[in-house]
Order: C-alpha cells, then structure tokens, then sequence
C-alpha cells in the first residue's frame, strides 16, 4: 500500500536493524506488541513527550513506556535520583534506605497498603498476589474475567488471547488453565453465583477499569459488587493496579471509586519508569512473607526471593516519581490532557466522516476503528455490549495502517489501538497530533 511504501522509505535506519534483529530475536522484537508488519521503529533518544527514531524522526509518544511513564521521558528529577544512585550502587544484596523509603510511600498513597513486597515486575507482581491469596485461603482456584491482562505467566495467560473457552494456551499445562476459570465481567449474576458455590476460589484478580484500561469498561458497581461477594466468600479481592496505580489518582482506582481490595499488584509507574513491581495490601495477607510471623504460628513461610527486587536505582526513581506525582497534580493534568485529546480527535472523525469513535478514562484514550453502527451508533456506543471479542474484532489491517500512517506523521500510538498521555504532553503536542490524526486519515484514503 501507499502508507506501507511512504513508511518504508523513510525509515531506513529501522528497516536495517529489523532485518539485523531477526536473525538474533524472533521475529525481531523483545515484546509481542511491539512487533507490526513491515517492521517497528527502533528508537534511539526520548524526552519528556516525545521521542526519535534512528532516522532523526521525532513522534509525539502515546505509547507511554507501555503505561510507566506518567511523567513523560527523562523526567529531570528522576534522572539525577536514578543517576546519583546509579554511582552510589546498584546493588548491595542488602537492605537499605531507598527501599524503605519507597515502601512507606507507597502505603501512604495506596489506601489498601498496610506492607508491600517488591519485585522487577508486574507479570511477578500478580504471580505474587495469587500465591498469598493461595496460601491465605487454603485454596486453589483463580477467577479471573476475559480479556483482563495481568502478565504472561501460566496463570495469567490462561483466559487470556482469545482462550476465553478455558482451553489452555499454547506451552501453557491444561491443569493451570482448569484451575483459572475467565468469566464474563458483564454476566454479574454468574459471578456472583459462581463465588458463592465455588468452594475452591482463593483469589479474584481484576484490571479495575476494565480490560486494556478501560478498553473494554467495567462499572464501579461492578468493583462493589465484587467487593462484597468477594468479602461474604472468604476470596481475596485483587485489583491489577499496575497500569492504573498513580495514574488514575495517585491512590489508584481504589481511591478514585473508594473501594480497597485485599491486594494490589503494581509495577510500571511505581518505579519510576525502571524495572520493578510490587505487590501491596492488607498486613494479615502480607504476613504469610513474614519469618517471625510463621515461627510463631508454625506456619510454612512463603517463599520469595529474586535479585533485583527493590534495585536501589529503580527504588529511588520510583520514589521520586510517585513523589513528583503527589506534588505537581500530575495525574489530574494527564487526564485534563487526555479528555482534550479525545475530543480533538471526535472532531477530526466527526469532519472526515469516519464511523469511528475516540472514548476513554482517565489518561487513557483507545480508539474504536469497527462497525460503529452495528455497535449502537455514535450516540449508542456502549463499549460494554460488543465485549471482548468484539473489541478485538476490529480489522487488524486497518489498525495497522493506521498506526504506520500516524508514524509518518509523527506520532506514535500503541497497537490495542489506543494510548496514554502522560503530564509532560502539552496543548501544542495536542494540536499537532489532532492535525497528524487528519493527515494519516488522508493517506489511508489514497
Ligand atoms: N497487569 C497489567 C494490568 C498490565 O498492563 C501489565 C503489563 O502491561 C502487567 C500486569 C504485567 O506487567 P509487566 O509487563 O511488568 O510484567
């Protein structure tokens, strides 16, 4: 196609390292969704809401660090915390100061934080949560909702990817798959049936906002029927804040809606845009981590180590940045940015006359490129009623076209397709991708 050759040959630099990288990594990437037909950019530099490809492009970056980035690229004072540490020591197989530090900010912040355990990321954060909740209840079952993404290990990737039939994965043993059973979110009364009959249901994990934040929604009655049913069954409530965590509110969903989980698994933001993870809730919970507990109760102690868990350097970032966060309204203002931008882009399909729509929550925004009609029409549009098949059914080609031809006019979007904007954007980054928007819609009608 006409965008596929304009993308090509203006990103020769990237066109070379796709074809180096495919003889060492398969096909090329490092993270499935990074990977798009004929080849990704490869980036070489990034500040605050933009970043530049090996060709000296610059793109207006919604993609975001893959949500880690509220404060934009290279915050200035993440930097020099990350940098100063980074000379002081980047790992001491010891304790110390920065970890603490990070650790009581985070329960300041969190409403349901009484301790946290960290980790290096979100995949080993929600692994984490479902270990307690096992060893907690004494059961074995997670319940999970389809669509909801919570990290690529077995458990996770069960009920994930279009499994929603509960068959297992590829690489992934039936046996996990049978014992993490995906429900419908929007079936509420086989959810509730379903906790309340089903003995063995240690643990019910949620992306608070609904799958791909908020992509596919979920109410916030849906969070207080879940919290009640959860609490009346004896099952740990787990919200998946590890996009939502300090971006909706610097609290999280749970204070933005007032519902506290038993758990939260964070990652992403909380490190300041550096590996690292945690998992983070009630004392009693946590307690299953904690040696003197289970000596005095003669109790196994979960088992957990790994060697880069609080690295010092993510540990300061991270506390720095959730420090900025707090300090400068940094998650209201991506949010004021992001229902801005959505706006500017309804205008521009609205003038096109695309039968598209831009919708969101928060400081996120997902675009809808399918059958507008059949999905109830502009005004009808409930992106709850197609669900989760629905959502994912939108023409892979056309997502994909579109997202080379707003790289070719400077602006970078992630594949669901959707993004997040972040503090450091501005109105000139706005307009420019309002424009950019108008551009690309053209040459995919060449
Ligand atoms: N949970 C949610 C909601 C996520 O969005 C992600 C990553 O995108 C994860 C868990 C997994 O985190 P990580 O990629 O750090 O393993």
């Amino acid at each position: 196609t006409a965008v596929e050759q304009a993308y090509l040959a203006r990103t020769p630099g990237s066109a070379a390292l796709a074809r180096q990288a495919r003889a060492v990594l398969p096909s090329g990437v490092v993270h499935d969704s990074r990977w798009i037909r004929p080849h990704g950019l490869y980036a070489s530099r990034a500040s605050g809401a933009h970043k530049w490809d090996v060709d000296g492009h610059r793109y207006i970056d919604y993609f975001g660090g893959h949500g880690a980035l509220l404060l934009g690229h290279g915050h200035p004072e993440v930097v020099e915390a990350a940098t100063r540490q980074m000379a002081l020591g980047t790992h001491f197989a010891a304790g110390h100061e920065a970890e603490v530090r990070w650790a009581e900010t985070v329960c300041r912040l969190l409403p349901s934080a009484e301790r946290v355990r960290f980790h290096s990321s979100g995949t080993e954060a929600t692994q984490m949560a479902v270990r307690l909740a096992r060893a907690h209840t004494g059961r074995g079952k997670l319940l999970r909702f389809q669509a909801h993404y919570h990290g690529w290990q077995d458990d996770m990737t069960a009920g994930y990817a279009s499994h929603f039939d509960g068959t297992a994965p590829i690489g992934v043993p039936e046996a996990v798959a049978a014992r993490t059973p995906a429900l419908d979110p929007y079936d509420e009364a086989a959810v509730e049936r379903r906790l309340a009959e089903d003995r063995d249901i240690a643990a019910v994990i949620v992306e608070p906002l609904g799958a791909a934040t908020g992509k596919v929604p979920l109410a916030p009655d849906f969070l207080r029927a879940l919290r009640r049913w959860t609490a009346e069954n004896g099952v740990v409530l787990i919200f998946d804040e590890v996009i939502t965590g300090f971006r909706v509110d610097p609290g999280g969903v749970q204070a933005a809606v007032g519902v506290t989980p038993d758990l939260t698994t964070l990652a992403k933001i909380v490190a300041g845009g550096l590996p690292g993870g945690a998992v983070a809730g009630r004392a009693e919970i946590l307690e299953g981590l904690d040696f003197e507990a289970s000596e005095r109760k003669g109790r196994e102690k979960i088992y957990h180590p790994g060697t880069f868990n609080a690295c010092p350097v993510s540990a300061v970032a991270g506390t720095r940045a959730l420090e900025i966060i707090e300090r400068d309204g940094a998650c209201a203002r991506a949010s004021a940015l992001a229902a801005d931008l959505r706006s500017r882009l309804n205008a521009v399909i609205a003038a096109e006359g695309l039968p598209w729509l831009v919708y969101g929550e928060a400081s996120a925004f997902h675009l809808f490129l399918g059958d507008l009609q059949a999905a109830g029409g502009r005004a009808g549009f409930d992106p709850r009623r197609l669900g989760r098949e629905g959502l994912q059914a939108q023409p892979p080609d056309l997502v994909r076209q579109l997202r080379l031809a707003l790289n070719l006019e400077g602006v970078d979007i992630a594949g669901w397709p959707g993004g997040l904007v972040s503090a450091a954007h501005d109105e000139a980054d706005l307009e420019e991708t309002a424009d950019a928007f108008a551009a690309a819609v053209g040459r995919l009608r060449e």
